[in-house]
């Protein structure tokens, strides 16, 4: 195999989290020899491309402001969530940012100073030698003092050094062109007979994205089913499928699912397990924990005492997702659900939302013919 120099710091994935990374730790340490290693293509990975606050407020704390050419049309103010089982729907206010992920992934990319060098392609392997981490990329071996896992939940480097998270979904979603306004601008579906997670719909530059997390196994079936009991609620045919997109998702159940590394060899984002599991929010986590070891790479001097800070950096972040697996918990039991829904704690009256139109009896609750009409 050829070898390569040696690095400073080789980082694997150049999503949310390396790339921050690599743009954070550049800032602090012009002195160090980063390697990036990414093996993603154009298109980014499949997401909801939901900025949320939590990110919204690192872009604001680091004097960042994000382009409006990786904005998505149109701008959306609520969610409705749909229980499929008890056939309840409630609107909640929500403040995201609806983005153009492919679009915001080039962006972060193009942020990443030119004296980080990048190399394209995957990490078959990955290797301690002493004080010497080894990465294999298409027959070169790249050698570096630290190495940084930022590649995601099916993560090369947390496979090799560390226990997965524990539970992983199949995402699957696919892009169809606008079905008809029945279908809101942006959904979360419970549905107890597909999957014990959700489902969603948001509308995207004319698009409407029909996605959801399933249980590995069967999950293109789960998506199928789902597909089917939501053209009935809707009244709709979603019809053939633009793109679709599949790719593993964590959800985080135990606080050891959340793993910042060992020394020499470190995890940040979603490869560290660090991802919302109410509602797989990640980007923010993915920002906050490449912050955080970039600090500590640029405060500490040894490989043990980088670990220590890059802890106590993300032990705030990690005890907030910690407790979203409670809120997970409780979100995804049906009889639970259903009493915060009914209850209608934290929702807004939406006058076109379903369950309005079947309280005031202009819907009738099989269907979603007369729903349509009534707002045509
Ligand atoms: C369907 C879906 C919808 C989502 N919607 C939202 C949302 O709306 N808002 C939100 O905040 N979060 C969302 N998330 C979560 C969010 O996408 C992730 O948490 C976030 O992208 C994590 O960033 P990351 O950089 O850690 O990992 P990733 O974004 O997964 O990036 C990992 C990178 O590493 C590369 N890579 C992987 N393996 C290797 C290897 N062996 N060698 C080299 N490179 C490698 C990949 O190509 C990729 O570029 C969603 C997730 C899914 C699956």
């Amino acid at each position: 195999m050829k070898m390569n120099d040696r690095y400073d710091v080789a980082v694997v994935g150049a999503g949310p989290a390396g790339a921050v990374f690599c743009e954070a730790l550049s800032a602090r340490r012009a002195d160090l020899r980063i390697l990036l290693i990414d093996g993603s293509g154009t298109d980014g990975k499949p997401c909801g491309g939901l900025l949320a606050p939590d990110a919204q407020q690192v872009f604001a704390e680091i004097g960042i402001a994000l382009p409006n050419d990786v904005l998505a049309n149109p701008q959306i103010f609520a969610v409705e969530t749909i229980d499929m089982t008890v056939n309840q729907q409630k609107t909640y206010q929500r403040h995201y940012l609806n983005m153009d992920r492919a679009a915001f992934e080039r962006w972060l990319k193009s942020r990443i100073p030119t004296r980080v060098t990048r190399v394209a392609g995957r990490v078959s392997a990955i290797r301690q030698e002493g004080d010497t981490i080894q990465l294999d990329v298409d027959g070169v071996c790249y050698s570096a003092s630290l190495a940084v896992g930022a590649d995601g939940a099916h993560s090369t480097v947390r496979r090799t050094f560390f226990e997965g998270v524990g539970k992983q979904y199949v995402s699957i979603q696919e892009w169809y062109r606008e079905p008809g306004a029945t279908v809101p601008h942006y959904s979360c579906i419970f549905d107890a007979a597909v999957t014990d997670s959700c489902s969603w719909t948001i509308r995207k530059d004319g698009y409407l994205l029909l996605g959801g997390a399933y249980e590995k196994r069967g999950c293109a079936q789960a998506f199928e089913l789902q597909k089917k009991r939501l053209e009935k609620r809707f009244g709709i045919t979603f019809g053939e499928p633009i793109k679709r997109e599949a790719c593993l998702l964590n959800s985080p159940r135990r606080m050891r699912d959340f793993v910042c590394g060992i020394p020499r060899i470190y995890l940040i984002g979603e490869a560290a397990g660090m991802i919302s599991a109410s509602s797989f929010e990640g980007i923010s986590a993915a920002m906050i924990s490449a912050i955080g070891l970039a600090d500590a790479i640029s405060t500490e001097k040894t490989p043990r005492g980088i670990l220590a800070q890059y802890q106590r950096n993300t032990r705030a972040l990690r005890i907030k997702l910690w407790l979203k697996t409670y809120k997970r918990a409780i979100l995804c039991s049906p009889r639970l659900r259903k009493l915060i829904m009914r209850s209608g704690i934290g929702s807004i009256r939406n006058a076109h939302s379903m369950d309005s139109l079947l309280e005031d009896g202009t819907m009738d609750a099989s269907s979603g013919a007369n729903y349509r009409s009534s707002i045509s």
